[in-house]
């Protein structure tokens, strides 16, 4: 595979400035240009020296691209693929990180042009702070990033994209959106309403009850509040366009938890002592 010559990044915040710092470093592009709406994250992104220009008008920074990575708020995607499809060279290939997928693909299937090479991708990875001036190189090491093309994609441009991740030390797999979608409702998008419904009730309660609950908060609550610090604005746009799969995930969860309930309740000791040795189990799965 020939190396890219110029890559476009559209938003520099979080991912798209760690993917910019990362690719820079591995000389992923010969040339790089990064776009952005406000001035003042124009000239942050000018400051860090991580892209070789910056530009504010959409149209201009993509007509010469080979690559574009879309890392802006998955509402804001029609609005600008609107912008800059038109101005892109016929063989350009874009790809994007937004968390959600359905609502990408179904936008790419009813209102984008047919002949617009789009490889939907999303890497799991992450923290709970914005900006081109919060990401760093080393965030997607060692993590996974699922794509979700459709079947009639393009499938140079699948590989030159599954390498770009590759080349960011990412494994990388293949899915549909639909499982996409109700894979990270429960593993990412349910925890994030947990944490941000828990804070809440827990700062709601600090005035009702006239006490510092927050300051005598133990750990437990603590990583839920790193969690509910996460971008509002993100947040928001990522439970609205994932709402179907939210909402099965969030039943099964509720039922789940009346359970929990119902064992505490009934002093059922032994049901909560078996799901706590399983839940246990799986952490020494996952942090291996
Ligand atoms: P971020 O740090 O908040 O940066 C957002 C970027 O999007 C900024 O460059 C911002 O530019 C631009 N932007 C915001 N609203 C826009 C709009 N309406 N139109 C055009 N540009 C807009 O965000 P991030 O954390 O990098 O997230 C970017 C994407 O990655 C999202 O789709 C998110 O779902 C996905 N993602 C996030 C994480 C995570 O943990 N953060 C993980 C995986 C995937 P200005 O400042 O100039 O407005």
């Amino acid at each position: 595979m020939k190396k890219i010559k110029n890559v476009t990044f559209i938003g520099m915040g979080l991912i798209n400035s760690s993917l910019a710092r990362s690719l820079k470093k591995k000389k992923f592009y010969e040339h790089s240009v990064a776009v952005s709406r406000r001035k003042s994250t124009i000239e942050k992104i000018k400051k860090l020296q991580i892209v070789d220009k910056v530009e504010s008008d959409y149209k201009k920074a993509v007509e010469n691209a080979d690559l574009i990575i879309i890392g802006i708020p998955v509402n804001a995607y029609e609005r600008v693929l609107k912008k800059i499809s038109n101005n892109l060279k016929p063989e350009a290939i874009v790809t994007d990180v937004g968390s959600v997928k359905q609502s990408i693909v179904k936008l790419l299937r009813n209102k984008l042009p047919d002949n617009l090479i789009f490889v939907p991708g999303h890497p799991i990875a992450g923290t709970e702070n914005s900006g081109p001036e919060s990401g760093f190189d080393g965030l997607f090491r060692n993590g996974w990033c699922i794509l979700t093309p459709e079947n009639n994609c393009n499938k140079n441009a699948v590989e030159l994209v599954k390498k770009m991740w590759t080349t960011v030390g990412m494994k990388v797999d293949v899915m549909d959106s639909h499982h996409h979608d109700m894979v990270l409702a429960i593993t990412s998008h349910i925890p994030h309403i947990i944490a941000y419904s828990i804070v809440g009730t827990v700062s709601s309660l600090e005035k009702s009850l006239k006490k510092e609950v927050i300051k005598y908060a133990a750990s437990g609550f603590r990583d839920f509040t790193r969690i509910a610090a996460s971008d509002p604005v993100m947040w928001r746009d990522i439970l609205l366009m994932n709402k179907d799969s939210i909402l099965k995930m969030l039943k099964i969860f509720k039922n789940d938890l009346k359970q929990l309930e119902n064992a505490i309740n009934n002093r059922d000791g032994s049901y909560l002592h078996k799901l706590f040795s399983r839940t246990r189990k799986i952490r020494k799965d996952v942090i291996k």
